[in-house]
């Protein structure tokens, strides 16, 4: 019996369950309960190391999330299974040959018309497939189960192969990349200003185990990383390299890939689970990736001799998994997995990467908890792109704005078209139109589980909630008044492409939101596509503002920096900054100077002139006072508690008392309860309590007494069914 190993163990009268050892002892046997044998031993070496299994305990411990839930995030689905499941093939599913056109699909799902849960499932397909790609049909890959994880059940699934809508067919697993042989000779050369800076890291992590390497966009800090890598692999170590978006793994893992070949290891969520389980597997072998490149989920792998991690884009939001639990932090983590590793005599650095760094990493630069390195120039000193402000509420008004788009923006992206050069358009709005209206009384439909307006999807002519994911029909006429005339309001990625089509006909468009990325597959395609030049206008969600790098990519659209103003959250400037400055970032890359066309309905506020300057060091010093004067990270630590119950009264009432009890222990900290901006969600009343904690405090005690007052509210009967979870450190 090891640690890490699997076991088979029963539990209550008959059911058996797959259970890691933790812990092994030789003391007395614990009293209170009956003990039980384990059945079965899985394993004949651990699947977990020592370091993983302390490293889920702290985010178990940090985060307040039971460890079973770690669990359940960390370990493939794969491993968790009774047998050791490992298919050697799976089974995919496609449309026949004959539904592979727009006007056969209307046909199909009128034929689904009386059999509601196949047409649903029908158009879960097409959702999953992305009905953009209309001709590319044959070459989307999707499993089965990944239509089956949208819960519907097998019958209906073989109803639709029955009636020769979709087809199914077997391929092979187990398709590891094979990068080839590595060429560490390929390695580009850095220029003085990058090898400068690369000199400094190394000094830096004489000292420090985290440094922030700070520099604008384009100035090569990718091909600073690489450099590094090359330094770990030398000395025997793994790297570990984090991105914030499955999108942006695709463009570095090609980079990566010319130089580390099959060294290279990819790993993320959109990997299917027996490809999971088998990179699992091989980081445990004796011949384990050197190189691991992955989303937030990466830092569960196994490491042997973990070295170097980088932590790209490392303000992304998006590191910060916000439900299910654990709702931890990938940067939080892995630096906390490093210092494990510093603990065991191993040295292991962090490397922060941004051309935005967030305000906590800034401040703990600033002062000296971590290094700090900056790089102030684009390579071959190629200037940052001019940003032109446009003011569209008087363009409004003087009538000359075209739907969405100034003359301004129109034609800059015209003439960039006419010289061959591409352009982006950023719209941070998903789907056709983020509200219908009636326009007699003002009726906007409603999900009828959340507290939120449907957005219009209007490819597959349906509303849908972008909190529950239910699906509606849009209304022929106004169930209030009756009126037939609902109209679109405010434009989503959808809609403004729709429009694009019509002014741009000849341009070869691309979208890029979640709704066109749901396979890996998909991803591959829009990001190849647009870097070959296939296609030459790009319009995506924040999706597009992350760290991708495009040659030729001369104009870049802001269409209305306003929609990220308007958010109620201390970290509403935070974010608008970052997300304007990193869109900027996109333009102008390679050769010459970029252009940015940003409308806003403010054009005088102080946060547009931060980013038309690319003033990171104003908008930190604006808003940091601010954090400290109203107690905000990262001079107070967060923490919200969370309450959820299908009854409006009871929540309301289990609030009160939840605060009220909070106080009794933090008196001024606590704030609220209160009804937060969207107070349904799937069908469950929501208050919310936030405590404000300086940083003196004792963590470990702070979360005793918020368990404590868990089990206190949840042990009154009223309360039986109401959920309670904390959001520790919120973003
Ligand atoms: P960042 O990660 O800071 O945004 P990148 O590493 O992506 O910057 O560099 C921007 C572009 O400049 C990339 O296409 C990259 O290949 C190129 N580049 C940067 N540094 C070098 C170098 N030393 N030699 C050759 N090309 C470079
Ligand atoms: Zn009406
Ligand atoms: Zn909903």
């Amino acid at each position: 019996m090891k640690i890490g190993v699997r076991v088979l163990v029963p539990f209550g009268r008959s059911k058996t369950y797959v259970g890691i050892v933790a812990k092994t002892h030789k003391g007395p046997l614990p009293t209170g309960f009956q003990i039980k044998d384990i059945l079965q031993v899985l394993d004949t070496s651990p699947i977990l190391l020592d370091s993983q299994l302390r490293l889920w305990q702290w985010i178990a411990d940090y985060y307040m999330s039971p460890i079973g839930e770690v669990y359940k995030a960390a370990l493939p689905s794969g491993l968790k299974a009774e047998d050791g499941y490992k298919p050697k093939t799976e089974t995919y599913i496609r449309l026949t040959p004959q539904f592979r056109n727009e006007q056969a699909l209307h046909i199909a799902i009128d034929i689904l018309q009386r059999a509601p849960k196949q047409q649903k499932a029908f158009i879960d397909f097409l959702n999953l497939i992305n009905d953009e790609k209309i001709n590319n049909y044959s070459l989307i890959e999707l499993t089965r189960d990944e239509l089956l994880n949208q819960g519907h059940s097998f019958q209906t699934v073989t109803a639709l192969v029955k009636r020769g809508l979709l087809e199914t067919y077997e391929q092979e697993v187990g398709r590891l990349n094979h990068g080839g042989e590595p060429h560490l000779d390929k390695i580009k050369p850095l220029s003085p200003v990058q090898q400068d800076a690369y000199n400094q890291i190394q000094f830096s992590f004489l000292k420090k185990n985290v440094t922030l390497l700070h520099g604008v966009t384009s100035s090569g800090k990718t091909e600073i990383y690489i450099h590094l890598i090359r330094q770990a692999l030398e000395q025997k170590q793994q790297v570990l390299y984090l991105l914030p978006e499955i999108a942006l793994t695709v463009q570095i893992m090609e980079r990566l890939q010319r130089v580390f070949g099959d060294r290279l290891g990819i790993y993320h969520s959109k990997y299917s689970d027996a490809e999971r389980v088998e990179i699992w597997q091989k980081q445990l072998s004796g011949h384990p990736y050197d190189v691991i490149l992955g989303a937030r989920s990466a830092v569960f792998l196994p490491f042997q001799h973990l070295g170097l991690v980088i932590i790209d884009e490392e303000h992304e939001t998006s590191y910060k998994q916000q439900d299910p639990a654990p709702r931890y932090h990938a940067r939080s983590a892995a630096i906390m997995l490093a210092k494990m590793r510093n603990e065991e005599l191993y040295t292991c650095k962090v490397l922060l990467g941004t051309a935005t760094p967030s305000l906590e990493t800034y401040h703990n630069a600033k002062t000296g908890k971590y290094g700090l390195v900056e790089l102030f120039q684009r390579y071959k000193g190629i200037e940052l792109p001019e940003i032109q402000v446009v003011d569209i509420k008087d363009l409004q008004h003087r009538k000359m704005m075209n739907g969405p788009f100034s003359p301004l923006m129109l034609s800059k992206v015209r003439e960039a078209l006419e010289r061959g050069e591409q352009a982006i358009l950023f719209q941070n709005r998903r789907g056709y139109a983020p509200m219908i209206e009636c326009k007699q009384c003002g009726w906007v439909p409603h999900c009828q589980h959340c507290d939120v307006s449907l957005t219009l999807h209007r490819s597959l002519n349906q509303l849908t909630c972008h909190y529950c994911g239910n699906t509606y029909q849009v209304p022929s006429e106004c169930p209030n008044c009756g009126c037939t005339q609902l109209q679109t309001r405010g434009y989503g990625t959808e809609k403004i492409e729709a429009e694009v089509r019509d002014i741009f006909p000849e341009a070869r468009i691309a979208r890029m939101d979640l709704d066109t990325t749901r396979s890996r597959q998909a991803y591959e395609r829009i990001i190849n596509d647009f870097s070959a030049g296939r296609t030459n206008l790009l319009i995506g969600t924040q999706m597009i503002s992350k760290g991708l790098d495009f040659d030729k990519v001369s104009v870049v659209g802001i269409l209305n920096a306003d929609n990220m103003l308007n958010y109620p959250d201390f970290r509403a400037y935070e974010q608008a900054f970052m997300m304007m400055a990193q869109v900027s970032g996109r333009a102008g890359r390679k050769g010459k100077q970029g252009l940015v066309i940003l409308q806003t309905k403010s054009p005088d506020l102080p946060l547009i002139s931060q980013v038309v300057h690319n003033d990171y060091p104003a908008f930190y010093r604006g808003l940091i006072a601010e954090r400290q004067q109203f107690r905000y990270p990262p001079y107070y630590r967060l923490v919200y508690v969370y309450l959820k119950h299908r009854q409006e009264t009871v929540v309301a009432a289990a609030g009160v008392e939840m605060g009220a009890l909070l106080r009794q222990w933090f008196s001024g900290r606590v704030l609220g309860p209160d009804k937060p901006g969207i107070s349904k969600v799937k069908s469950l009343s929501i208050r919310k309590i936030v405590l404000k904690l300086e940083p003196s405090l004792n963590m470990a005690e702070v979360r005793r007494y918020l368990a404590l007052a868990q089990q206190q509210i949840q042990q009154d009967k009223r309360y039986s069914t109401l959920q309670i979870h904390f959001d520790v450190d919120p973003l």
